[in-house]
């Protein structure tokens, strides 16, 4: 009671108090810093930083496009701290951005100015394997590293991020593509439970059971219902794995794209579910990893089809770790300096020639942007085998609207220095993307390698953007997560 009552007192004090913060940071609009202060109040000042000019609040996002000084920036402790925020979010009507791993390039994804507030989630960051080890509980603010790395002497693993750095929040409302995505599906397929704050601050959970609407749409439908503070993930059965990754000089790389889309299409037998090739094209050379679900004497006869084609290095010979053991090589090896970045998706149906027409457009405007800015770009298949829609539609389904096809889901990563670049370093991903236009037949784009002009929510199809927007306006009555979010992959722009 009588916190209570010293809580409406300060309530009625704010107003000043915050008028006079407001003179100290007069670049922050009212409404953000009223948010701010309430929030301290509401959280505790430990919580709230409303000067967030240190490197670690501000530049926590990957790339530095997405650099910018919000009113604050809350960082929730718990789910009742999300609750409270997303109130005071509602009581002001202020802008807000919802951060998890930041891994997003795209500016104002997770990222604000000074007129509104982010919501850091890197203190909901829990890791609790279920007795039986079937499921782990998984907070937003963890990275797929400590994930992978806290299951390894559980002899499981889950479908997460390839790339250890990268946040759980964001990858599993996308979709999420691992390696074993082939075999098990996306990993928003593999989510057993989401924990969910919805715009009014209600704290609610989303299964097979309860709220199955709910549960659908977060599987594939980005940020667009609440602010998820839980996962729970089923594990799956996959620890001991094969791998051997090797360099291909460029002059493979045609013969390469062609092997590629034969592997594919089985190369003349039946897919094995249990392969993947993870292979990244640059401008010197490509990079290819052999990666299978078991552990194996040689490389699996699975990929076969890349047998004939001449290796310039060998950088890990045929070999058998973990999962764990392959991420920490992943991670080591994509380690990068702070710089700009950007991401783009684009698919197709599985076509060798396709692939090489389109890799040599690209080859070439990447090279002249190499030479003007130094900007480095890959070009990226990432194969979807049929067998991963099923696993999607076998696990209940989600909201992705996946063709029931054989497809590859082509990205690139591009990385460069300075802003005055960031047009042309922009400019060859996105003519890549219209060359794939041409020739392909799957209107689908990969919401998590996606970049800001892209619009993956139009790629899922009428009836499921219905559905989408069904479950947004009945979880989400005032529209919160429409009308207040910042900036993302939302159903209003639609
Ligand atoms: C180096 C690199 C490697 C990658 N590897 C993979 C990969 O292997 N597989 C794959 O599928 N993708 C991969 N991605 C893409 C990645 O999934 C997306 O960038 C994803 O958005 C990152 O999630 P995050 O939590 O780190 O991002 P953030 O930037 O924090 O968030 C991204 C979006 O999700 C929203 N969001 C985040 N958390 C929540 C939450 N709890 N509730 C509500 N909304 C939330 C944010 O507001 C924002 O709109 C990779 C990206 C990079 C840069």
């Amino acid at each position: 009671m009588l916190a209570m009552a010293a809580f409406a007192l300060l309530g009625f004090l704010l107003p000043t108090l915050s008028r006079a913060s407001l003179t100290d940071r007069s670049h922050t609009s009212s409404n953000a810093t009223l948010a701010c202060s309430d929030a301290q109040v509401a959280l505790g000042a430990g919580s709230v930083d409303t000067a967030p000019v240190s490197p670690t609040l501000v530049d926590l996002n990957w790339s530095e496009t997405c650099w910018t000084e919000p009113a604050c920036v809350i960082k929730p402790k718990s789910t009742k701290n999300v609750a409270a925020t997303l109130s005071i979010v509602s009581r002001y009507q202020v802008k807000f951005a919802v951060r998890s791993g930041g891994h997003s390039p795209n500016p104002g994804w997770s990222s604000i100015s000074s007129d509104g507030i982010l919501i850091d989630l890197s203190r909901l960051d829990q890791i609790t394997v279920s007795s039986d080890n079937t499921t782990v509980s998984v907070g937003p603010g963890q990275r797929w590293g400590n994930v992978l790395a806290a299951l390894d002497p559980y002899g499981v693993s889950v479908i997460g991020g390839r790339t250890p750095t990268v946040g759980v929040g964001g990858l599993v409302l996308g979709g999420g593509y691992f390696h074993f995505s082939g075999e098990h599906g996306l990993a928003a397929d593999n989510v057993k439970n989401f924990e969910i704050v919805l715009g009014n601050g209600t704290i609610t959970n989303a299964n097979a059971k309860a709220n199955s609407d709910l549960f659908w749409a977060l599987k594939g439908g980005g940020p667009n219902f609440g602010i998820v503070t839980r996962f729970n993930l089923y594990t799956i059965p996959v620890h001991d794995i094969y791998y051997d990754l090797v360099l291909y000089s460029a002059d493979q790389i045609p013969g390469l794209l062609d092997a590629f889309a034969s592997w594919q299409n089985g190369s003349g037998g039946v897919f094995d579910v249990k392969g993947t090739v993870a292979m990244i094209v640059g401008l010197e050379y490509a990079t290819v990893g052999f990666i299978y679900s078991s552990p194996q004497t040689k490389r699996p006869a699975a990929f076969d089809a890349f047998a004939g084609i001449p290796v310039m290095t060998v950088v890990i010979p045929p070999s058998n770790g973990t999962v764990w053991s392959l991420t920490q090589i992943i991670g080591a090896a994509t380690a990068s300096a702070v710089e700009r970045h950007d991401y783009l998706a684009a698919a197709s149906q599985v076509d060798g020639r396709l692939y090489n027409r389109v890799y040599n457009f690209w080859k070439e405007r990447a090279a002249d942007v190499y030479a003007k800015t130094g900007a480095n770009q890959t070009f990226v298949i990432q194969p979807v085998p049929l067998n991963l829609v099923q696993q999607g539609i076998a696990k209940g389904g989600n909201a992705l609207g996946l063709p029931l096809k054989n497809m590859q889901w082509w990205t690139t990563l591009v990385d460069w220095q300075n802003a005055a670049d960031d047009d042309t370093a922009r400019s060859v991903s996105i003519a890549t993307s219209e060359e794939w236009k041409k020739g392909s037949d799957i209107n689908f784009l990969y919401m998590n390698d996606c970049a800001r002009d892209q619009n993956p929510l139009a790629g899922y199809g009428r009836e499921n953007i219905a559905k989408l927007k069904a479950v947004s306006r009945k979880y989400d009555r005032g529209q919160v997560f429409q009308r207040l979010q910042n900036d993302g992959f939302l159903l209003r722009k639609v």
